[in-house]
C-alpha cells in the first residue's frame, strides 16, 4: 500500500505542493501520493485525529493553520520549537509511548537557502528591513535572528502584530538589534535607504501590480517571497533601479524539498521540483 503526503490550509486550489511532491516521488520511484485538502478552521483538530494511519507519511500546513498546528502536534522540532509555527508535519513510528505527530517548520530552511544557492548571500550581518509580520515573516525574522543579522526592522501594516513578532523573537539573538515599526511611520523612508536587504512577506503583489513599498528609496538587495507573479511589479521595478533581486520561487522549492527529505530520507531533485513549479505556474498564468 502507498503511503500518502497532504498539504492543508484554506483556500488550497492553487497549492504548488502537490505538483512538487509528485514530481518529486515519480522522479525517485517512490510509492506515495501527496493531495491538497481544504479544511476550515473549526474541522483542523477532528482532521489531525482522523488522519492518524499507517499509511500517513505527513503533512504540509499553510495559510490560516500554521499556528494552530503548532499546538494540536504531540512534539515541536527544530524552527518550530521557537518560531511557534509548522508548515510540516511528520510522524515519530517508533516513540516508546506511541505513534506521535511531530511539528518542524522548513520555512526557514527555504529562505535561508534560497538566499545562498541563489544569490550568494548570507544573513549573517545583514540590516535587515523586512516587510510585513504574518507567518512567512515570523520564519524570515527567526532565520535573520539565527543566523546573526547585526539589524532587524519589522515594518507592518497592523504594528501591534509586529510588535508581537519582535516580541517573542528577539530572545532569539540579542546581539542583532530588533525594532518594530507601522508600515506608515516617517522612519521607514531611512529604513529602506539603510537596509543592505529589503524583504517582502507581505502578500501584496500577490497577482496584482502593486508594490509594498517605493523601490526608488531602496539602496540595498530586494527579495520579494511572493512567486504569482513569478517576477513581482516590486522586482522588476527594483531591477530598473538596478538593484539586485531574488524572487520567492527558490524559498517555496527549498522549504518543499526540506519537507520531502525529512518524510522519506531521501535527496529531493531539486531541479525536477523546480521546473514542474515553474510549468505549473506558467499554466495557471494563461
Ligand atoms: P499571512 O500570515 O496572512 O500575512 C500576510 C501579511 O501581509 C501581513 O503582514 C499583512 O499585514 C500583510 N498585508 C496583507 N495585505 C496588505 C496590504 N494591503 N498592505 C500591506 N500589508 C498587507 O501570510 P503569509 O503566510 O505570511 O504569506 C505572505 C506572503 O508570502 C504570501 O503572498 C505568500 O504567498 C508568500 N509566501 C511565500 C513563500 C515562499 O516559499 N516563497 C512561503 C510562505 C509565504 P497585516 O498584519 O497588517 O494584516
Amino acid at each position: 500500500m502507498g503511503q500518502v503526503a497532504y498539504v492543508i490550509g484554506q483556500p488550497i486550489a492553487h497549492s504548488l505542493s502537490p505538483t512538487m511532491h509528485n514530481a518529486a516521488f515519480a522522479a525517485l520511484g517512490i510509492d506515495a501520493r501527496y493531495e491538497a485538502i481544504e479544511i476550515a478552521a473549526v474541522d483542523l483538530s477532528r482532521w489531525i485525529q482522523s488522519i492518524r494511519r499507517p499509511d500517513l507519511l505527513g503533512f504540509n500546513v499553510t495559510v490560516p493553520h500554521k499556528e494552530a498546528v503548532a499546538r494540536e502536534v504531540d512534539r515541536l522540532e527544530g524552527d518550530a520549537q521557537e518560531t511557534g509555527a509548522v508548515n510540516t508535519v511528520m510522524v515519530d513510528r517508533e516513540s516508546s509511548s506511541g505513534w506521535k505527530l511531530i511539528g518542524t517548520n522548513t520555512d526557514t530552511i527555504g529562505f535561508r537557502r534560497s538566499l545562498i544557492e541563489e544569490a550568494g548571500v548570507s544573513l549573517q550581518g545583514q540590516r535587515i528591513l523586512l516587510l510585513g509580520a504574518g507567518g512567512a515573516a515570523r520564519a524570515i525574522a527567526y532565520a535573520a535572528l539565527k543566523d546573526g543579522a547585526a539589524d532587524l526592522v519589522v515594518a507592518n501594516r497592523d504594528e501591534t502584530r509586529a510588535r508581537r513578532l519582535v516580541k517573542q523573537l528577539f530572545r532569539v539573538n540579542t546581539s542583532t538589534q530588533t525594532r518594530a515599526i507601522a508600515m506608515t511611520d516617517p522612519s521607514l523612508a531611512e529604513e529602506l535607504a539603510t537596509a543592505t536587504l529589503v524583504v517582502n512577506a507581505t502578500t501584496v503583489g500577490l497577482g496584482t501590480d502593486e508594490m509594498p513599498v517605493d523601490p526608488a528609496r531602496i539602496t540595498g538587495m530586494v527579495v520579494d517571497i511572493v512567486y504569482r507573479p513569478l517576477k513581482t511589479a516590486f522586482l522588476r521595478a527594483a531591477e530598473e533601479h538596478g538593484l539586485r533581486v531574488l524572487g520567492g520561487l527558490g524559498m517555496l522549492v527549498y522549504q518543499a524539498a526540506a519537507a520531502f527529505e525529512l518524510w522519506t530520507g531521501a535527496t529531493a531533485p531539486i531541479d525536477i521540483m523546480r521546473n514542474a513549479t515553474e510549468r505549473a505556474l506558467a499554466s495557471q498564468d494563461r
